[in-house]
């Protein structure tokens, strides 16, 4: 089980300035607007990202997804890869 949440206040404004729709950080989502919560794509997106947290624990998948980060980025990182390809399947069925 996990919460999710929507942002609001400048964390919210921030957070839609760099494009953000949503992040997880096990137990919790924040979602950058409710519009956003309410996409399935973002939700399977996310819950994606908890269970990669529920594999390798909070510091264990912290420290993966840092690393990846670091040396190829957000796109091509492999955590993220899995994440939108989860998602597209959830939605497309
Ligand atoms: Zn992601």
């Amino acid at each position: 089980m996990y919460r999710s949440f929507v942002a609001c206040g400048i964390f919210q404004r921030w957070l839609h300035k760099i494009g953000v729709l949503g992040f997880a950080v096990w137990p919790v989502v924040v979602y950058s607007t409710v519009q956003a919560s309410q996409e399935e794509e973002v939700q399977h997106h996310e819950h994606q990202h908890i269970v990669q947290y529920r594999k390798y624990g909070l510091v264990g998948f912290l420290v993966r997804y840092g690393f990846y980060h670091l040396r190829v980025g957000y796109d091509a990182n492999p955590f993220e890869i899995e994440a939108r390809k989860v998602a597209r399947r959830q939605v497309q069925g």
